[in-house]
């Protein structure tokens, strides 16, 4: 049939190809940074009446304001800040990238890093700057004051910690490059809950710097919620590009109910980094395999055939993410989240059998 779609379609949106999904079924699941542990058993029965106290006809409210207020005080949000929330902070990086749209605007990333930077800067019709990162994956100091000086962006992300690399950049190269921006800097900490140090407490300090996070990686993946903390000023227009209904209901009683229960995420969070310590470890002694430092719940590996090592883990039922092919600095990586100790031992053992 002739649809025109191809004609009709944006020429940039025609190159894309679809964020790949691979089905799992029957995996050990190490690909996509779940919390691999469920929300505390004894907790789902009255998570379970919250959702059902929830009224399905009516809309649901549209700011959010009992969730805000929920992640307000788990998170320690501070004072002088407004949030926003997301359907998933991939929904707030389209909702900034959206209002920042001007034409000829720029978003700024480095690379490698989230490669829904640049996806939704395609969606959203802005221009994208790729600033490469070192060998050893920190920001490029000179690469990256030249870029801005020379790309003036409205918006840069900077992923803190960095995915998939896994580490923290410089606190005194993000310093200078909010101060040095003529845009606004988003300081994306999807991680935060495995890492050592946040922008949390310095945000309100720098008037074009804000603060997003997510649930997601907190073992709440299923609800798809993000936020965005920052500067009255900014939020106030963020909300207004902002689906009116974008936090539905069921996700507004469950994630409120799940975030008085903060403590017991945050203690699946440290289980996590004291098993991410000693795969860290173990993998170090593994010969012909390179482990890279992480503050995430995730590990990137360098082996000697990234594509091999990939298919072999397949084949033993176990998924990652093949990340080496990817990115020229990240040739031969894998990506391999931090599972539960039953996992991480058959992904050591099958990874020791293929090496
Ligand atoms: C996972 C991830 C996100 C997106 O998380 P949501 O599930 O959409 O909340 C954002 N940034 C980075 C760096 C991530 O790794």
């Amino acid at each position: 049939m002739n649809t025109r779609a191809a004609e009709l379609i944006r020429p940039e949106i025609l190159a894309l190809s679809a964020y790949a999904v691979p089905s799992s079924d029957g995996f050990i699941k190490l690909d996509a940074m779940e919390n691999p542990y469920t929300f505390p058993e004894a907790l789902k029965p009255q998570l379970m009446a919250h959702l059902a106290a929830a009224s399905l006809n009516r809309y649901p409210d549209a700011g959010a304001s009992v969730l805000r207020e929920a992640i307000r005080e788990a998170m320690q949000i501070p004072a002088e800040l407004d949030i926003v929330l997301g359907n998933g902070s991939d929904e707030i990086i389209q909702i900034i990238a959206a209002a920042c749209a001007k034409p000829g605007a720029t978003l700024l990333a480095f690379e490698p890093s989230f490669v829904m930077f640049k996806m939704i800067a395609t969606f959203c019709g802005l221009r994208y700057a790729g600033v490469p990162l070192t060998a050893d994956f920190a920001i490029d100091m000179e690469a990256t004051r030249l870029a801005i000086k020379k790309q003036q962006p409205a918006v840069v992300f900077i992923a803190y910690p960095n995915n998939p690399t896994g580490n923290l950049f410089s606190r005194d190269a993000i310093h200078e490059i909010i101060t040095n921006s003529p845009g606004l800097v988003v300081i994306d900490e999807a991680y935060f809950a495995f890492a050592s140090r946040s922008f949390l407490d310095e945000i309100a300090n720098f008037p074009n710097a804000v603060l997003m996070r997510t649930v997601s990686k907190l073992g709440l993946a299923g609800l798809r919620l993000g936020l965005l903390a920052g500067h009255p000023e900014w939020i106030r227009e963020f909300d207004k590009v902002r689906l009116p209904y974008n936090i539905n209901s069921l996700t507004q009683a469950g994630a409120t109910f799940a975030l008085k229960h903060y403590v017991a995420l945050l203690a699946q969070a440290t289980t996590l980094r004291i098993e991410r310590t000693q795969m860290l470890a173990l993998l170090r002694t593994y010969p012909g395999v390179t482990v890279f430092a992480s503050e995430a719940n995730f590990i990137l590996l360098r082996v000697p055939d990234s594509k091999k090592t990939f298919d072999a883990l397949l084949s033993r039922k176990i998924l990652v993410k093949h990340t080496g092919t990817s990115h020229p600095l990240l040739a031969n990586t894998l990506r391999v989240t931090i599972g539960t100790p039953t996992e991480n031992a058959a992904f050591l053992a099958a990874l020791r059998d293929i090496i």
